[in-house]
């Protein structure tokens, strides 16, 4: 069994320890100490990671730690690794180790205020593995019960309430008022927020509430059955996300020139301009092509080429050759880097498909298609020959 020297202190960041266990794994050498800084994956908040190193410095990098059964594993990166009964000194990534303390610190106050807020919205787990966490309730707290935990939460941070842990016999778990009935037995692990918040628990936690500000809900969802999930994020990430959100909000507050409360108003005034400009854009099109077919069936040759000046406009041109009998039409349209030409036909002995086989004997053309409808893209610079080689093709 190994020691757990970050049950003691949860700010320590350097040990030194004796290596107990040496495995080699599909992973990498899987190494278990005496004694441990590094805390193990587990309760929804992840393993630490950071150094090991030799008194002749050799260094490995700790990459994972885990349980198994109540050994603590280490995996770590590099070849070599110490021998077993060499002494080792570990030094864990403490701004990983920090950021997990906020996030599972900041769990146990939400997870308290919406007790508080209600009796029945009972935590029943947690996810702490990235900057925004997630605990799922039971029951469907409202959005006015939402606000009013993320308060009470924030309130009690900053009362700055001294965090402590507790180890207490199991027989006497009844004379704390714990939120959390421990998943152990023997000697439980209680940790306690004055008379705030107390809960059986392994995890690492911050030294006082106020290091947990801000503590922010996002949004909350119904999952399965009769459970709600909120995610929130908290301390140092929490202001990062800030940081993030307000120069998003800056730059779109410039942008329309307006105050951040404003922004909504003005992205619902652009989708409705948007929408209405896009029914313009559908109506003037389908006038464009049919003054376009119009006039290119005027000249009565039997292929109808048409250049279209917008996508919008070849769609239309397409929709009405096909509606026109005994018509072969080809819309050109020039992008950027290339030339798109759509065939329609409506002629029964006419073939599309055929005729971009018959142009590929002589021009290199990407496309196929069916006896209706073909489609190819090719060289703007060929454009003028596709359009001599389509007539010759046709008028045979
Ligand atoms: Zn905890």
């Amino acid at each position: 069994m190994t020691t757990k020297l970050f049950s003691c202190n949860s700010y320590e960041t350097e040990f030194t320890a004796c290596v107990t266990e040496v495995n080699k794994t599909p992973k990498g050498y899987v190494l278990e100490f005496d004694r441990t800084l590094f805390y193990p994956e587990s309760g929804g908040q992840n393993c630490d990671t950071g150094t090991i190193y030799t008194s002749d410095a050799r260094q490995w990098s700790v990459v994972e730690v885990f349980y198994e059964g109540s050994a603590i594993k280490h995996l770590i990166y590099g070849e070599n690794p110490p021998s077993k009964g060499e002494p080792i000194t570990g030094r864990i990534h403490w701004v990983r180790r920090y950021t997990h303390m906020q996030r599972h610190s900041a769990q146990h106050l939400l997870s308290q205020a919406f007790v508080r807020v209600d009796p029945a919205f009972r935590t029943v787990s947690v996810a702490m593995s990235s900057s925004v966490c997630t605990i799922d309730f039971e029951g469907f707290p409202d959005d006015d019960d939402i606000a009013r935990a993320e308060a009470l939460c924030n309130e009690i941070c900053r009362e700055g309430i001294p965090i402590t842990v507790h180890e207490v016999d199991e027989s006497e778990i009844g004379n704390w008022n714990v939120r959390r009935p421990p998943k152990v037995s023997g000697i439980i692990r209680l940790v306690k927020a004055g008379d705030y918040e107390t809960a059986a628990c392994g995890g690492t936690h911050l030294e006082n509430t106020a290091e947990a500000l801000p503590v922010k809900i996002l949004r909350s969802e119904k999952i399965r059955g009769d459970l709600t999930r909120i995610h929130f994020i908290a301390g140092s990430e929490a202001f990062e996300d800030y940081i993030q959100k307000h120069e998003i909000t800056r730059a779109l507050s410039e942008g329309f020139s307006s105050k951040v409360h404003a922004i909504p108003m003005h992205v619902a005034n652009l989708e409705s301009s948007l929408s209405t400009a896009k029914q313009e854009i559908q109506f003037l099109s389908a006038m464009v092509a049919r003054q376009l077919f119009d006039e290119a069936t005027m000249k009565q040759d039997p292929l109808i080429i048409i250049e279209a000046p917008a996508v919008d406009v070849l769609k239309k041109l397409m929709a009405i050759a096909g509606e026109t009998p005994d018509t072969v039409f080809a819309g050109f349209l020039t992008t950027e880097s290339k030339l798109e030409v759509s065939l329609i036909s409506t002629c029964p002995e006419k073939s599309m498909g055929d005729v971009v086989k018959k142009l590929q004997l002589t021009i290199a053309v990407k496309g196929g298609g069916r006896k209706e409808m073909a489609r190819f893209a090719a060289q703007v610079a060929d454009k003028d020959l596709i359009k001599q080689t389509l007539k010759q093709i046709l008028s045979n």
